[in-house]
């Protein structure tokens, strides 16, 4: 699943390459993830693109008229290609432009949501997005704010780090190395940690998700598919050395979701097993 960074540098690289352009043709390979009152080629044709935005996990796409506001989910992915190049089973949605770049939509999972809105005043309407909190990569919040917040919540870490009415945009990869870096158990509970251990998870927000953003900005190839996971430090790293302890790293289940710790840098927490 794509995740602040991964969304964040795909918005730049989008905007870079369809802003000031006109949509002239559209091709629908996917009616399942669209969403839209009217058909989807007649509300596009002819529109251009004014700027692109993202909202947690949602890219959002400004045009002359109306919007675009694409949710991946799982697997949805964005391609800028040439109108010429062959589609693939799995596009949903292909759009091309008057310089004859073609934005492709690809969702092999049929998950993602793609909504075409008549007034782009309406995308605060779109399931899931009025309920965001903020940023990921942008926090508003200083220290303190950030602690109240939280211990607001008397949630396990995890589960407060991944729900996206308190931030918007960290999934399970972000999660896992957010609590690495801040040397925290993902069950822990918000109301355990002394000021020492919130301040460290507060500084993990901001430098993991910050870091993340470097690193795919320098690893994102053009097709603007492919998740950047190699600089994570516990993320998919079963059986690896611990960077900072060399500790093989535990690959466990937390709910559905598989997560990854360091055992002797994340104890968990007091009279509880894992
Ligand atoms: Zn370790």
């Amino acid at each position: 699943m794509p995740e602040w960074p991964d969304l964040h540098v795909v918005r730049g690289r989008l905007e870079k390459a369809l802003v000031g352009r006109e949509i002239v043709l559209v091709r629908i390979g996917e009616p399942l993830v669209l969403r839209s009152t009217h058909p989807v080629d007649t509300a596009l044709a002819g529109r251009r693109f004014r700027a692109v935005r993202h909202r947690g996990k949602f890219l959002i796409f400004e045009l002359d008229r109306g919007a675009i506001v694409v949710n991946p989910m799982l697997a949805g992915v964005f391609e800028l290609t040439d109108a010429e190049a062959k589609l693939s089973r799995t596009t949903a949605l292909s759009l091309v432009l008057d310089d004859g770049t073609d934005l492709r939509y690809r969702d092999d999972k049929r998950m993602g949501k793609v909504h075409v809105l008549d007034d782009a005043k309406d995308v605060g309407a779109v399931h899931g997005i009025a309920e965001l909190g903020p940023e990921a990569g942008e926090l508003p919040w200083n220290e303190r704010e950030f602690a109240a917040r939280a211990r607001a919540t008397r949630r396990e870490l995890r589960n407060l780090l991944m729900d996206q009415s308190f931030l918007a945009g960290i999934g399970n990869a972000y999660a896992d190395e957010v609590l690495w870096e801040a040397r925290l158990h993902p069950k822990r509970r918000v109301a355990t940690l002394d000021d020492e251990e919130l301040s460290r998870f507060y500084r993990a927000v901001i430098e993991v998700v910050a870091r993340g953003v470097r690193e795919v900005e320098q690893g994102l190839p053009p097709e603007l598919g492919t998740k950047i996971r190699d600089h994570m430090k516990v993320r998919g790293r079963k059986g690896k050395p611990c960077p900072r302890c060399g500790t093989a790293i535990v690959k466990t289940r937390h709910g559905l979701d598989d997560m990854y710790v360091c055992p002797h840098c994340q104890p968990p927490p007091r009279g509880q097993i894992r």
